[in-house]
């Protein structure tokens, strides 16, 4: 392997060529501490910063025996990693020059919460941090000797301080990390046994910054968590003072069944359920919401008309539609399609689909539902007659969904009583604290149960799963075999094909979003030529992170070589991907 003083020697002669001089510069470099690899080299200042790799040795980096004692524990370790990579780059930075992204230097390091990432990984005998940067140009001219000052004297300053150089204070630091992660993992594993769909830890801050961070409330304004005594439950953990003080976590549980989250307008019930949604990944310590677990298949469900379905089996909640114009049998809504859905059709729809792709429970709040999908009051009832309403709300499915398919809800209703009288448990939340309300919204039901319970037509079935036709998914962009991109958290394009995935809430990470658009990519090519189900879809590709890891989501991707950046999407976001897709196709398992 070449050594770094002849990477040194290489730039300054390119100095002042054109920029694809730079090319001269890909393949392996031997440093003291640490191996770099230039595995692809920007095609001008301005395009997508080269992708290199830093590998240092196990010894080198020192990386204690803690950091992979276990699978969740070698996640938080590489997260950890990658974080620390990132402030180094910020503690030492180098300095931007010349045109476009020169100077640039940046890893896909995350946010606050912690998921599996291609940023850092670990070998058998090393530790490796996928990186970017931006080699410096004038104009269409390389800046060798600019770029030797960043590669040659800048990274290597950055690589000791992230990785080799850690005080006693940052080992602690790490290990802190680690073990916060696992036990909230701990928690999360004992959720089911405890018939809990839910852990709020007391002393958790829930709010955030603002609507636009997710950093936490300063704790000047921020109430913290409290629970209330019928709903509290005691963890134990592994570790001793990571994430709340002592070795027990003391904290609300949100029992499985139908819970309502009431209160008055502003009382906190939205950030409660916020909160929810967000801890199906565990968060950082300092995150505020470091002792919020919930169970990893609970899915977020909102309206969102304007979105496409199809073929879903939306039955349950939607039968006998009014005749179009020309029709003489009623749409068959177990196959329901549409390019123009409603806010009630949407619901009904995100319900069916989370339910296919296995959710245990459903988590949903009344600022974003549709009100016709959710209840239907007395006096509606009264005078339009129930063969005329399509709609079986959710308030008459919910306990079934419970009772028959073990689906929990936790609801949040601010302005409806009709709940009152299905819910296992209601909790108010009074000026930001949960208090157990569960006896008196019972009684209040009871003493108010002056109509019939609305009649269930049929029974609720479960949605019928459906086989995607491969032929619907088309990655073809201009010339190119296959593109797909994507832009924030919200939007995939995949070839030609707009996916709008700004319903889709619990989606946290962009490079997430980016990993849900190779993963489609990779079961359109591979993993849907034998008539699998979604579901079996959905399987194969949680098998192949589980054996493969991320490093192979991307279809031209070489082993050896730098990745991409991408974080591990949940199944029911890579469903969501799919069902949104208006070029989307099934046909029905039967
Ligand atoms: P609701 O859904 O009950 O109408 P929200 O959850 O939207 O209420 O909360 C209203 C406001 O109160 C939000 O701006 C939120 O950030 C803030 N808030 C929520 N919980 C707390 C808390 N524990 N401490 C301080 N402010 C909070
Ligand atoms: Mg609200």
């Amino acid at each position: 392997m070449r050594g770094s003083a002849e990477l040194a020697e290489t730039l300054d002669l390119l100095d002042g060529r054109g920029y694809k001089a730079y090319r001269d510069i890909e393949g392996a470099w031997q440093f003291s501490d640490f191996q770099l690899f230039v595995d692809r080299v920007q095609s001008d200042p301005f395009a997508a910063p080269s992708k290199l790799r830093v590998r240092v040795d196990v010894d080198v980096a020192a990386l204690p025996e803690h950091a992979r004692l276990n699978r969740v524990r070698e996640i938080a370790s590489a997260s950890w990693f990658a974080r620390a990579f990132q402030r180094a780059i910020r503690d030492v930075r180098p300095p931007r020059t010349g045109t476009g992204k020169g100077g640039l230097i940046q890893i896909d390091a995350g946010g606050p919460e912690v998921l599996e990432r291609t940023a850092v990984v670990f070998g058998n005998s090393f530790i490796e941090a996928r990186i970017e940067v931006g080699l410096p140009a004038a104009g269409r001219r390389a800046l060798g000797r600019e770029a030797r000052k960043l590669l040659v004297e800048i990274l290597p300053r950055i690589v000791v301080l992230a990785w080799i150089d850690r005080s006693s204070a940052v080992e602690g630091e790490l290990r802190h990390f680690v073990d916060c992660i696992e036990n909230q993992e701990t928690v999360r594993s004992t959720l089911a046994d405890r018939n809990l769909v839910a852990f709020v830890g007391d002393g958790a801050v829930l709010p955030r910054e603002s609507g636009a961070s997710e950093r936490p409330m300063p704790s000047r304004h921020a109430l913290p968590f409290d629970s209330p005594a019928a709903f509290r439950v005691e963890i134990e953990v592994p570790h001793a003072d990571a994430g709340a003080p002592g070795r027990v976590w003391r904290g609300m549980g949100v029992p499985r069944g139908v819970v309502l989250l009431v209160g008055g307008g502003y009382h906190g019930k939205s950030t409660l359920l916020r909160a929810l949604e967000c801890a199906v990944v565990p968060h950082v310590p300092g995150d505020g919401r470091e002792t919020v677990v919930t169970d990893p298949a609970l899915v977020k469900i909102r309206a969102e008309d304007g979105r496409s379905i199809s073929g879903v089996d939306i039955q349950g909640f939607i039968d006998n539609l009014p005749l179009l114009p020309g029709e003489s049998q009623p749409r068959d809504t177990r196959v329901f399609s549409t390019r123009d859905a409603s806010g009630s059709t949407s619901q009904a729809a995100s319900i069916a689909e989370a339910i296919e792709a296995g959710a245990t429970g459903l988590l949903l709040d009344e600022d974003t539902s549709a009100t016709n999908l959710m209840v239907r009051d007395a006096k509606m009832q009264a005078l339009i007659h129930s063969e005329d309403e399509p709609i079986t709300p959710f308030v008459d499915r919910v306990r079934e969904l419970f009772e028959v398919f073990g689906i929990s809800t936790v609801l949040v209703t601010g302005s409806s009583g009709d709940y009152f009288g299905v819910a296992d448990a209601i909790i108010e939340m009074k000026a930001y604290q949960p208090r157990d309300v569960t006896e008196r919204a019972k009684k209040i039901a009871a003493a108010h149960e002056t109509n019939a319970p609305s009649q269930t037509r049929l029974a609720f079935r479960r949605p019928l799963d459906r086989i995607p036709d491969p032929k619907s998914f088309d990655a073809r962009r201009g010339r190119r075999e296959s593109k797909v991109s994507s832009r924030d958290c919200d939007e995939i394009v995949y070839g030609t094909t707009k996916i709008d995935l700004r319903g889709v809430e619990q989606l946290f990470d962009p490079s997430q979003t980016r990993a849900v658009g190779a993963a489609i990519q990779l079961a359109a090519s591979q993993l849907m030529d034998d008539g699998q189900t979604l579901s079996e879809v959905l399987d194969a590709l949680d098998r192949f992170f589980d054996d493969e890891g991320l490093d192979g989501l991307d279809p031209f991707h070489r082993p050896e070589r730098h990745p991409g950046a991408y974080a591990r999407p949940r199944r029911f976001e890579i469903a969501a991907a799919i069902n949104r897709m208006r070029t989307l196709r099934t046909t029905r398992d039967s």
